[in-house]
This record gives C-alpha cells, structure tokens and sequence, in this order.
C-alpha cells in the first residue's frame, strides 16, 4: 500500500529545502505531478492533498483519465509532457492547459489552427534535444532560432518557455545548464526541467517546472 500523499509532501518538502538551498522563491518553481499510467484512484489522494498541476505522456490516456476529474476540481493545470501527433492536436487543445512538447512547424502550424478554431489558449513550451539524441523529440539547439522566429512571426503563437528531458546516461547539470542559458537568450521565463532523479539540480539551475512522477506515485 503506497501512501502516496506522504510521499507528495516528502517532494513538496524536498522542493521547498532546494529552493531555500539555492535562495530562491519557492513559489518561483511549479511542481508537475506526472500521473502517467496511474488512475483516477491514485491521482484523487493528490488533488485531495492540495496539487492542481499533472502532467500525462498520452493524450488517449489523459482523455479517458481527465474530464471527470477536471469537473470536479476545476482549477486542474493539465500538462502533456509526452510527443504529440498532429492528429490528436484537437483532442489535445480541448483537454490540455499547457503542452511542454511543441517541436515542429507542423505541429505548430496545426495548433495554432486548433486554438484558433477552439478558442482556446494553451500554454506552449518547446522541447529541446540537449543531448542531439536521435531517438529523442525535441528541437536541435541550433534550430531554436529559426523555429522560434516561425512560431512567433509566422504563426503569431506566444512561447512561454523551453523543456527538456536530458540523456540517461550523461549528469544532468550540463543540459540544465544549456537549457537554462537559450531561454535567456531568447527572452522565455519558463522552463521544465528536472524529474524524480534529478529536480533538486534542475531548481538549482533554475527550472521554473519541474516533472516529478515516481516519487510521488511510485514505481510504473
Ligand atoms: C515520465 C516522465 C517524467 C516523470 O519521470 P519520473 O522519473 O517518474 O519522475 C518527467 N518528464 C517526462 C517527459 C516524462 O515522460
């Protein structure tokens, strides 16, 4: 049996040591509470607890899992953290608050349309691949410039800031680091950065967002 609102208190604590380790605001740095793959059982404690911000990886999952529970706590932030076909961007608009994943002029393109036709504002960060991971989404960092100037010129969308999800393999500081240095660079107050690994460095690098899962709802 988890007790999975103390282990949400433990990574509430935990963040409010970082942030006081590293003289920041504590309300400078939002947690995501990734919910992927647990149900509503699971997730009820954590809304009961106080969190309103939940990250999902598959918006089929997060649909099945979310509407119901929006109608009940309606303040929810949801967020997709996951790679978003452009055929599920409608599906997507209607049920996400913020998607962390926008890595393309396609789909960029696309949800634009879809705001547009929805009415509907979605917060936007773009993924970077820190690492130049094949495998990995995620825009280049030399590909950031001209992608930003399209999403912004063209297609007139508003970015609030940059994700990341650094290779396994490698300490994360230097991608948090990286990260961190292009949003200054290009003006973008937010970034989401950090997971159950490794948040506590993410916040000490200046992660805005960061993308806590297992230690709160355990193993997947
Ligand atoms: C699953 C996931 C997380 C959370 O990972 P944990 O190690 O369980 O905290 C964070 N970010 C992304 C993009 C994920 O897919």
């Amino acid at each position: 049996m988890h007790n999975r609102a103390a282990q949400y208190f433990q990574v509430r604590d935990n963040i409010a040591a970082a942030c006081a380790k590293t003289h920041r605001d504590v309300a400078s740095v939002e947690l995501v509470a990734v919910s992927k793959t647990f149900g509503q059982d699971a997730v009820l404690p954590i809304l009961k607890a106080g969190q309103r911000v939940f990250g999902e990886n598959r918006v089929q999952e997060a649909a099945t899992k979310w509407p119901s529970l929006k109608q009940q706590f309606q303040d929810v932030n949801l967020h997709l953290i996951g790679p978003l076909q452009t055929n599920k961007a409608q599906l997507a608009v209607g049920l996400f608050d913020c998607i962390e994943t926008l890595d393309r002029p396609k789909l960029a393109r696309i949800l634009a349309a879809e705001m547009a036709k929805q009415s509907r504002i979605i917060e936007l960060f773009i993924q970077v691949n820190t690492g130049a991971e094949p495998q990995k989404a995620g825009v280049l960092p030399e590909d950031l410039d001209s992608f930003l100037t399209y999403c912004r010129g063209e297609l007139g969308l508003k970015i609030s800031g940059l994700m990341c999800i650094p290779p396994r393999s490698a300490p994360p500081e230097k991608h948090f680091l990286g990260l961190a240095a292009l949003a200054k660079q290009y003006d973008l107050s937010k970034l989401s950065m950090g997971m159950s690994a490794d948040y506590e460095t993410a916040i000490a690098c200046g992660a805005t967002h960061v993308r806590v899962g297992s230690a709160i709802f355990g193993d997947r």
